[in-house]
């Protein structure tokens, strides 16, 4: 039998091997690791809230209010007032009849799938959507056809292809993201949207780094785009710009009560904390208009524009809060990597499997409450470490 080192050694090998970092301060712009202060550029908090003083103390308030621990499943015991007031407001939020949530984005997604379709179905996903919408579509034993990034040429032949393969009860999904996890990117989702209303598909929008910065009340990008009311199944994430854990679905009635009834991580595993969903309705309240969710989310394209400023030219402009500085090679990335961070900048390498192969990068992140001098500084030590050629 092979050893674990066995499978170990090849990642070294590859620089691929991956270690945990121990953190000794909160989520903040500079975090303590090692006895050393790093300014923090790896953060998805985009808007500063794992860290605000009313997310924590309404933290607190439901830890004093519901308990620490929710005790079971929530179909088990019964579901805490606070998980039914986050899904109530999540809902009037994304302007959808209901909302379910669950633990964490990895949950949503692979509860989903596998609740939605089934071997006589057909998932259809672009090539970059994050590992648990791949691995929930795997876990569905639905048929899955994969189309190369915002390939819409390639999607619409998929489609065609489903469409002829289908039976009348058959479904057919589209899965995207809004904006893409590792390269900060749009997809073409007004396209998208013609696409799958033209051949009768169901579609999925994950909207994990667009939710609460993008569109009015950080709706989300179909929100913005104007279009949110065509897209069937809306996922987004409690753990990225809302500063928790978590995620939501959202839809129909119809849709959360299958999910209630199907969705495997849903039924059986503990509901989150209450206090939890406490703080995550907190969250949904800030992002409401007269909230100062609006002037976080100004704040943050402002440092992103300042930081497109300070790095002249040497980035494009960036559509998101993900600012992806492509490398290429895995031990190139770890190299910049680790000169940062000796310069006492912390943005990880990221790598294969995240990333393809060859498409190593810094993934930097900004957020809201980095300050004008953190951002100079990031700019003045990576300016003469890029490439010369764009990033
Ligand atoms: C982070 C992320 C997830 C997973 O969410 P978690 O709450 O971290 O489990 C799902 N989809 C996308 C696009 C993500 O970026």
């Amino acid at each position: 039998m092979r050893s674990f080192s066995d499978d170990l050694d090849p990642l070294h090998a590859a620089s691929l091997h991956r270690t945990l970092r121990l953190l000794d301060s909160p989520q903040l712009p500079v975090v303590r690791s090692e006895g050393r202060e790093l300014l923090n550029f790896s953060s998805n908090d985009y808007l500063g809230f794992a860290s605000a003083s009313a997310v924590r103390e309404a933290f607190k308030r439901g830890i004093d209010q519901h308990g620490a621990g929710s005790g079971a499943s929530r179909l088990v015991c019964g579901t805490q007032r606070p998980h039914a007031e986050l899904e109530a407001a999540l809902a009037h939020l994304k302007k959808t009849q209901a909302a379910l949530t669950f633990s964490s984005g990895y949950a949503a997604a692979v509860g989903c799938l596998p609740a939605l379709c089934g071997p006589d179905d057909f998932i259809i996903l672009d090539k970059l959507v994050h590992a648990s919408l791949i691995d929930g579509a795997r876990l569905s034993g639905a048929t899955i056809r994969v189309f190369p990034h915002n390939h819409l040429e390639k999607l619409e032949h998929l489609l065609q292809w489903a469409r002829s393969k289908a039976t009348a009860a058959s479904r057919v999904l589209v899965v995207s993201e809004s904006v893409f996890s590792m390269d900060g990117d749009w997809a073409e989702l007004w396209d998208i949207v013609r696409l799958k209303e033209t051949y009768g598909a169901l579609l999925l929008v994950d909207e994990a780094h667009a939710f609460g910065i993008m569109g009015p009340q950080g709706r989300g990008l179909a929100a913005k785009l104007g279009i949110s009311s065509r897209i069937d199944i809306h996922m987004g994430t409690l753990s990225k710009a809302a500063g928790l854990s978590g995620a939501y679905l959202c839809g129909s009635r119809e849709l959360t009560d299958l999910l209630i009834n199907r969705a495997r991580s849903f039924i059986y595993s503990t509901a989150p904390s209450p206090a939890l969903a406490a703080a995550a309705l907190e969250v949904v309240g800030l992002l409401l208009p007269g909230a100062y969710g609006e002037e976080r989310r100004s704040r943050l394209w402002g440092n992103l524009a300042l930081l497109t400023e300070a790095l002249e030219g040497r980035i494009s402009e960036p559509s998101s809060a993900i600012v992806p500085l492509i490398i290429g090679a895995e031990d190139g990335a770890l190299r910049l990597s680790r000169r940062l961070e000796e310069e006492g900048i912390l943005i990880p390498a990221i790598r294969f499997p995240t990333v393809a192969r060859g498409k190593a990068r810094l993934r930097l992140t900004m957020t809201a409450i980095h300050t004008e001098d953190q951002i100079r500084q990031l700019a003045a030590t990576l300016l003469p470490l890029l490439p010369p050629s764009p990033v």
